[in-house]
């Protein structure tokens, strides 16, 4: 254990890469760095740092922001709840600690959003308080330096990481420690191919020394994604509306809460295999049917494309139509830039949003956005993509290209 931690440390020291969380001690920029590196790459998320932490400098300015501001800033990056939680809690320190981050494991503990990885990245790393940061990378390393063969998605397994882990920690070296062996997960000992040849404590390596660099950890699958096919409305306006397309926002709670989005429905199963093939009619005739039931005057037209969207549990294909707005006397189509809402009824959630629930009486807000709008609405990067997309080739169209 002792060469483990000396070793580590040393490499740590000689090959940590410059990145923008390091540059300072701000337990506010770590905290936000490691809910941004959650289930995402390091190369992703400085950018989204950056520009997170020029937009809110500070706790009480994330605190104070509106929330559409917030999930803008966290357009493309996923796992949005993260976003949300992550401004709960500044409020939460705001308004208990002063705006000033807790050094004290209960509090950390209490904040939105803040599991015991946070909240052991927090505590040493800005405080230099001897606590654990495990995660999968910091479980991979020690499985194969130990030769541990439990399997890491066991919560049993976790605590046991968490004792082993927190024994490594140097005495008063907490910081560096734990950023080293996140370090060594990220660079070195990495999920694929471990780089053992140029790894810092190979010699000891009992995962190594028994030809089982590449079998351990040990973890069993998660259960793959259920798909779901998911017809998709690309409104085009016309009249007033003309040049603009038709969004919806998302529900306050579940799955993407309060997104914005292009209006979409399961496909039903009997269209064969719960698939909808493209430019099929039983699709768009369906289609048509969810838009008139959303009060969504439009028909749909001829297929645009496919997208794909995976979450953790669901795997979404989207087959989106491109579909022309009906002048049909519904009041709701009456409405140019100003929020029209469908009022569902618990009868019909079940169809308009089945992957939530609960939300059955919530308002639908729904705008006409042409491509300089998309700046003002977060989206997730599905939408983002499909969007661009369709305005790329629009704009084409129209310059003859
Ligand atoms: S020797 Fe290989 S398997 Fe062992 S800790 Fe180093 S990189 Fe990982």
């Amino acid at each position: 254990m002792t060469f483990f931690s000396r070793y580590l440390l040393e490499w740590y020291h000689g090959q940590k890469r410059d990145l923008p969380w390091r540059r300072s001690r701000d337990p506010y920029h770590i905290w936000v760095s490691e809910i941004m590196l959650q289930q995402t790459r390091v190369d992703t998320v400085i950018p989204y740092f950056n520009r997170f932490i020029g937009k809110f400098p500070t706790i009480e300015s994330l605190a104070d922001a509106p929330e559409e501001e917030v999930l803008k800033c966290w357009e493309g990056l996923g796992y949005y709840s993260r976003a949300r939680n992550l401004q709960h809690a500044a409020r939460q320190v705001k308004e208990s600690y002063g705006g000033k981050v807790p050094d004290d494991r209960e509090a950390v503990f209490e904040l939105k959003g803040v599991g015991p990885y946070t909240a052991g990245a927090i505590l040493s790393i800005a405080f230099n308080q001897p606590e654990p940061a495990v995660d999968g990378n910091v479980m991979r390393v020690l499985s194969r330096f130990f030769l541990i063969e439990d399997d890491i998605a066991k919560a049993k397994t976790r605590v046991k990481m968490e004792v082993l882990a927190k024994e490594l920690i140097p005495s008063g070296e907490a910081s560096h420690f734990n950023q080293a062996l996140m370090e060594h997960g990220a660079l070195v000992c990495t999920p694929k191919s471990p780089h053992c040849l140029v790894c810092p404590v190979m010699e000891r390596c009992a995962g190594r020394l028994a030809g089982r660099e590449t079998s351990l950890p040990v973890k069993t699958k998660a259960k793959p994604p259920r798909p779901e096919t998911r017809l998709a409305a690309l409104v085009e306006g016309r009249g007033e509306h003309a040049g603009r397309v038709l969004i919806r926002q998302r529900p306050s709670s579940g799955l993407l809460a309060r997104m914005w989005e292009l209006p979409h429905w399961p496909a039903p199963e009997v269209l064969g295999a719960g698939a909808a093939r493209p430019g099929d009619a039983a699709a768009m005739d369906r289609l048509r049917r969810s838009l008139a039931e959303a009060g969504i005057a439009a028909r749909p037209e001829e297929h645009f494309m496919a997208a794909e969207h995976t979450f953790s549990h669901i795997h979404w294909t989207l087959q989106v139509y491109r579909c022309r707005e009906e002048e049909l006397p519904l009041p709701v189509a009456a409405e140019a830039r100003a929020p029209y809402a469908a009022q569902r009824t618990s009868s019909e959630a079940p169809e308009l949003f089945a992957d939530e629930s609960g939300q059955s009486a919530e308002r639908t807000e729904m705008r006409w956005i042409g491509r300089g709008d998309m700046a003002q609405y977060a989206f997730p990067n599905v939408f983002l993509k499909l969007l661009n997309a369709y305005f790329d080739e629009r704009d084409a169209a129209a310059s003859g290209g």
